[in-house]
């Protein structure tokens, strides 16, 4: 089929294209630049581990910690994975109960179904109709044997912040430690480590607009230090935190990326606020669609809407040529099951099954967002023409 425009990329919360200049900045370090950051010897090493360090100061920067609370790994899985099991393993001896949320990411709630099988007991708070957990409901559920509270930053389906500073408050208050996947926040909205009392924080390159297959471990060194039992052994890098040579390219261009953010963050956030809002008021305008979540804090970018009565799947490949949109996380579209997260939020599974995710980005330009307006408003508009008739 020929196209007279380049397809719209709307699904900004699954990955998002590598800025060029982030690619620019990484291209040295696949030719000339090839060192191993461990090599202690010579030139090419050193070269490799001046760039991996400063890297480490611009994620630290843009989180508001010190360099050495940085650790790369290889994206927020691994991130994830990494803080609550290395939590787990280390303050085994205080206790083993976890608290996390329904509405988290697999990475977060796969780990802890795996360590329950270990011997953990996790608490898993729900979401009220807007995403949100109760913060009391939290403060309750803390007894003297939990160890950690697992509770994400922005959900990547909705976009809905969780009251991160008050989390961070009672986290203190009660001696736990507070771990945050915050891979759909870090680079969009303000995000501060010490401010918001965060002790371990996950973010990923490639929602940033840096490369796949790396990503950070922000794991506070005091008040209090916080100490982790490896999952990977070897060769002792990243302070013995994750062993395995390191990813120079990616380090530099998560370091690149975050640069880019630390700069950019305030003006993408309001242009892009501005084009999500639009995208909203039109797609609301067509009969029985909700925005879910839609009174709660969310992020600038991020939409999730509803039609009723519209299958997403079928809609989506109507015009997957054309608009590229998800029904949620990239990593159970293929189950076609409904979403978890909006399922917790109250919704049916109909109606779960019938909610679409809009993911604008750095690179999202208006006359796109108004080409997806009539792309979406014509194919729900279409298909429940269809439905009426069958
Ligand atoms: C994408 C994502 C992950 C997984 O990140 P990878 O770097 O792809 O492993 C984890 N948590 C959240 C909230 C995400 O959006």
């Amino acid at each position: 089929m020929l196209m007279d425009k380049a397809p719209i990329y709307l699904d900004n919360n699954a990955t998002t294209s590598c800025d060029p200049r982030v690619v620019e900045a990484m291209l040295p370090y696949f030719s000339s630049h090839f060192g191993n950051a461990a090599s202690r010897t010579h030139l090419f090493g050193w070269q490799a581990e001046e760039s991996v360090d400063l890297a480490r100061e611009q994620v630290a920067a843009l989180l508001g910690c010190d360099k050495q609370e940085i650790i790369f790994t290889s994206g927020a899985t691994e991130s994830d994975n990494l803080a609550i099991k290395g939590v787990f393993e280390t303050y085994t001896a205080k206790g083993k109960h976890i608290i996390t949320c329904v509405a988290e990411h697999s990475a977060v709630l796969d780990t802890c179904r795996h360590l329950e099988k270990l011997g953990a007991e996790v608490t898993y708070l729900p979401v009220n109709h807007d995403g949100l957990i109760d913060i009391a409901a939290l403060e309750q559920a803390i007894r003297p044997d939990t160890i950690l509270l697992a509770i994400m930053f922005a959900n990547n389906e909705t976009g809905v912040l969780q009251p991160i500073g008050e989390i961070g408050a009672i986290a203190k208050k009660h001696q736990v430690l507070f771990f945050t996947d915050a891979t759909q926040a870090v680079g969009k909205i303000p995000v501060d480590v010490r401010k918001l009392g965060i002790d371990l924080l996950a973010l990923s390159a490639h929602k940033m607009y840096g490369p796949k297959g790396v990503g950070a471990l922000y794991i506070r060194r005091r008040d209090p230090r916080v100490k982790l039992v490896p999952q990977l052994h070897g060769g002792g890098h990243e302070r013995g935190n994750r062993s395995g040579t390191l990813n120079v390219p990616g380090i530099v261009g998560l370091g690149k990326a975050c640069q880019l953010c630390s700069d950019e963050l305030q003006q993408d956030a309001t242009r892009l606020s501005g084009l999500r809002d639009q995208l909203e008021h039109a797609l609301l305008t067509v009969s029985d669609s909700q925005v879910n979540g839609a009174n709660a804090p969310r992020l600038p970018q991020t939409t999730n809407l509803s039609f009723r009565q519209v299958d997403s799947q079928v809609m989506m490949m109507g015009f997957s040529a054309e608009l590229a949109i998800s029904s949620g996380s990239a990593c159970s579209s293929a189950t076609l099951e409904p979403s978890h997260v909006l399922r917790a939020m109250g919704l049916t599974d109909e109606l779960a099954l019938s909610s679409v995710r809009f993911g604008l980005g750095r690179f999202t330009t208006q006359a796109e967002i108004d080409r997806a307006i009539g792309i979406i408003t014509q194919a729900v508009n279409k298909l429940r023409q269809a439905q009426a008739l069958s």
